[in-house]
Formats: structure tokens, C-alpha cells, sequence
């Protein structure tokens, strides 16, 4: 441990950290939480807070999230020293950008015997897969078959063009160890840990050995990241060995949780950080809420500011339990900041966020058609701001004929579900969510006046509003996925 008192952190300093966030998705609270951690630390210290995008996993990859991430750090004022946008002298940034030098430092890793070509098919390893879990084995993983392959064989195959993949060869016994800051040493037995793939037969690296060659070449000194990624440090580890390459200090901050303890999810939680922008909350105050989940001022005191927490910061202070995020706590927090507003500062607050021209001209486009009043707007526009709604009036319109409540509580789930794969609904525009509801019905066996009219009860409280799917997009997918499962959770009450 640390266990320092205000006395210098390990490693090289100043600190030259990073957060590499994978494009999948809406930016999540977990990678503002590591972020302000990398952040608050670098600033600490002089150092060096470096965004860099880990988009090397095509299949996973999602149009628009990478500039999702950067308007969300921006949003939270945690602004990056180098990075894709900003630039850097150790660019490029995004891992999709760098392959000729993945596949330079795999050759080396080649050359030296410390990995290896395994010509396994998926049909093979599939059935030893199959063989393992039927025998109990209690690890599953890789056999070697490919790692006694001569040199001589294996460069024929390769020049054959025979497909294969570069698995790390680990060790067979012995241990790898290292210095978790938070947790301590912490060991791991080398026989269980798998030859890893390095590199895939697309021609893409692995996770492991972009971000370990990355962290490398861009003087990575300290690595932050969260829990999920210790089983992944080993392997880092023996990566660095066996490049013969110094390895940076380790934290790794506790994942953040659901109310019942369970790993922070969005079905149980609204994950994107744009869900509590859209909703109103102030980001300096998520700031702070997200700082109370892993750090201590150690006085009781829970408000303070990024300021005050750089001039504190302290690595003995930084908890690695599992924090819950606890949203009654942030209401109560955010409360208290609108509170502590003069009304002339929340004035401009208001003007400048949700009642901004950019978000109000398009909403009065669907009001003004519908009302004859000027003062008819506000309570007409209503449903477009605010979270949860009361259903207590329109709850009789969420019944479907032959159809029992659970049963469209499902469908309903289902719909909120799938929407967040579909490529093009996900971007939440009014033609996109249109075409995917059809074809959702037509799936699932639903009409579409059936469905139309749940979403519309579900997204306005209201039977009638003007065009359905024009009006989720202006309430924006966060607050939409918000009423949705409110509706779930009121349907599951209710007896079938
Ligand atoms: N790409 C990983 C992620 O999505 C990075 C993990 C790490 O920080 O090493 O979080």
C-alpha cells in the first residue's frame, strides 16, 4: 500500500496518465469516474491527462461514440492534455491509427520466442473448449497445441498465408506479481493464466497488447483504470517482461454499483452521462458526487470542488470498495446546489441549458401548432422536461387488449432494449426510431397502434402529443429509457 501521508506517490513523476475508453456506446459514468481520478492526479502533480480511443474491436465499435465521449468529458470540464482532437506528441490517438506499430512490436515479441503463431481453427477450439467443461477442468483456456511449432514450420505456414493468430507464451509455473497501490500485492499463479491472444487474424491487435504497447510508447507512468481490469494486469505484466519494457504503477478504483451491490448497470440505473445532462443536473456537482464515491476529504465533508480536491488529493485517501451510486444522495446533492444559486446565476443557468435557443426552436415548431396562447407554451411543453412522470390519470391506456401487463412490460423492456443495438436508431432521430418501431413490430407480433400509443402514453404521460416519434427525439433517448422502465416497473406491479 501507499499508505502515505501527503508523501510523494510511487512512480515517475510529474504523472503522464490516460483513460482509454472503447467507442461503444453512450459515454458511461464509470469512465468519468476513472477520468476525474487520472485527472485530479495529473493536475496534482503537473502531470499529463492523456485521452486515448481504444476502437481496435471492429465488432464492438459505434459511430458517434468517440465524439460522445469527448462532449461528455467537456461537459464535466475534464479537459485532456493530449488526445485524438487536441493532438500530442505521441499521436496518434485512436488505436485504429497505430497498427503499423502493433505490428512491429508483435514481430518482436515473435522474433524473441516470447509469442507465437497458433494456427488453431474455431472448430478446434470449440471442441476443446467443449472437452474441458465436460471433464469439470476447472480452468478452461488454450492447450498449446501451437506453441511447439519449429520456427521453421511455423514462418512456412505463415508465408503459406495460413490463418492464425499471436498468443503470448506465459510461463508455465511460477507466479506474476505486482503492486496494486490500492490493494496491495496481489499474486497470480502463471499455469492459470492463459497463452492470451495478441493478435487477431483480422490484423487487428488485442485489447492486452494495445494497451500495453500504448502505455509504453506514450511514457505512460501510472495506470488508473477500474477493478474489472485486474485479471487483465498479469498479463500486462508478462507483456512488459517480455518486452523488456519498465512497467508503469497500478490502481485499479473500486466499479461502481447498483443499490443491491450488483455491478452498475443500466438496467438497473441510467449509466450515460448524458442521462444526468439532459435531466438537469449540474456537472459540477456529478463532479463531486462521482469524487465522494472513492475519495475522502476525511473530514465528513462532501461538498467541495475538483479545485479543492486536486489541492487534498491524497492516493492513502482514494477508497477501492465497491461505492454504490446512490441517486438519491446526487438529488439531494444537486438540490442543494440549485439552492445555493443566486436566482439571477440560475437564470442564466436555466437560459443557457434547457431553455437554450438550440434546444427550445425546435420544441415551440411542435407546440405552436397546438396551442392559440402565448402562455399556453410552458404547460404544453411540459412532458419535454423533467424525469419521471405520474401515470396515475392515463394508467387504464396502459393495457392492451389480450394482452397481460407483464406481458407488455416485456414487450416494452424489450423495445427499450434492442433500440440501443439498432446502428441506426441508437442516433435517436425521429425517421430512425420510426423505422425501428415498425420493424419491431412486425418482429414481435405487436400492432403498430398498439406499441404507438404504449411509447406515447409511457414518454408524454399524455394519450395525445404531437408527432410520436418526432417527440422522443426532442425528449432525447435518456429521458425516453427513463419513462420507459418507469412504465416496466408500474406494470410489474400490478397483478397479471
Ligand atoms: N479500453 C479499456 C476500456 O474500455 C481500457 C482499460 C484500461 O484502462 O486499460 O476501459
Amino acid at each position: 500500500m501507499t499508505g502515505q501521508d501527503g508523501a510523494r506517490p510511487p512512480g515517475r513523476l510529474p504523472p503522464r496518465v490516460r483513460i482509454a475508453p472503447s467507442p461503444t456506446g453512450d459515454p458511461h459514468v464509470g469512465t468519468a469516474y476513472i477520468a476525474l481520478f487520472n485527472y485530479v492526479f495529473a493536475r496534482k502533480h503537473g502531470g499529463t491527462f492523456i485521452l486515448r480511443i481504444e476502437d481496435t474491436d471492429q465488432e464492438r465499435y459505434t459511430a458517434g461514440s468517440e465524439a460522445a465521449i469527448f462532449e461528455a468529458l467537456r461537459w464535466l470540464g475534464l479537459h485532456w492534455d493530449e488526445g485524438p482532437d487536441v493532438g500530442g506528441p505521441h499521436g496518434p490517438y485512436r488505436q485504429s491509427e497505430r497498427l503499423p506499430l502493433y505490428r512491429q512490436e508483435i514481430q518482436k515479441l515473435v522474433e524473441k520466442g516470447e509469442a507465437y503463431p497458433c494456427f488453431c481453427t474455431k472448430e478446434r477450439l470449440d471442441a476443446l473448449r467443449r472437452d474441458q467443461i465436460a471433464a469439470k477442468q476447472s480452468t478452461l483456456g488454450y492447450d498449446g497445441h501451437c506453441r511447439s511449432l519449429s520456427p521453421a514450420e511455423a514462418a512456412a505456414r505463415m508465408a503459406a498465408g495460413e490463418a492464425h493468430v499471436i498468443r503470448l507464451r506465459v510461463p508455465d509455473d511460477g507466479e506474476t506479481v505486482f503492486v496494486d497501490h490500492l490493494r496491495g500485492e496481489l499474486r497470480f499463479e502463471n499455469r492459470l493464466i492463459d497463452d492470451q491472444v495478441l493478435f487477431k487474424s483480422d490484423g487487428f491487435p488485442t485489447y492486452h497488447l494495445a494497451n500495453v504497447v500504448d502505455d509504453h510508447h506514450m511514457g505512460i507512468t501510472h495506470v488508473i483504470r477500474g477493478e474489472e481490469w485486474i485479471t487483465s494486469t498479469p498479463k500486462h505484466v508478462l507483456l512488459y517482461k517480455a518486452f523488456g519494457w519498465e512497467a508503469p504503477e497500478f490502481f485499479h478504483l473500486g466499479l461502481l454499483r447498483n443499490a443491491d451491490k450488483s455491478k452498475l448497470s443500466k438496467r438497473k440505473n441510467p449509466v450515460s452521462v448524458f442521462h444526468y445532462r439532459d435531466l438537469g443536473y449540474l456537472p459540477e456537482t456529478l463532479l463531486n458526487f462521482m469524487a465522494n464515491l472513492g475519495y475522502s476529504m476525511g473530514d465528513d465533508r462532501e461538498r467541495f470542488t475538483v479545485g479543492e480536491m486536486i489541492a487534498h488529493f491524497e492516493w492513502s485517501r482514494v477508497s477501492a470498495g465497491g461505492p454504490v451510486f446512490d441517486q438519491t444522495k446526487l438529488e439531494a446533492f444537486n438540490g442543494a446546489d440549485i439552492r445555493g444559486m443566486s436566482p439571477d446565476k440560475l437564470y442564466d443557468r436555466l437560459i443557457a441549458r434547457e431553455l437554450s435557443r438550440e434546444r427550445m426552436v425546435p420544441l415551440l415548431a411542435q407546440a405552436q401548432e397546438r396551442v392559440n396562447r402565448l402562455d399556453d407554451f410552458i404547460p404544453y411543453l411540459a412532458f419535454f422536461f423533467g424525469g419521471s412522470l405520474d401515470y396515475g390519470p392515463v394508467l387504464d391506456k396502459l393495457k392492451v387488449k389480450d394482452r397481460t401487463p407483464a406481458e407488455v412490460a416485456t414487450t416494452l423492456e424489450a423495445f427499450a432494449q434492442d433500440i440501443e443495438r439498432d446502428p441506426a436508431a441508437r442516433e435517436f432521430t425521429a425517421p430512425a426510431i420510426e423505422a425501428f418501431a415498425r420493424g419491431f413490430c412486425q418482429a414481435n407480433g405487436w400492432k403498430n397502434k398498439d406499441l404507438f400509443m404504449l411509447l406515447r402514453v409511457a414518454v408524454t404521460g399524455r394519450t395525445a402529443s404531437p408527432s410520436l416519434f418526432e417527440t422522443m427525439a426532442l425528449c432525447g433517448k435518456d429521458r425516453c429509457r427513463l419513462r420507459i422502465r418507469d412504465v416496466v416497473a408500474l406494470l410489474r406491479a400490478q397483478p397479471s
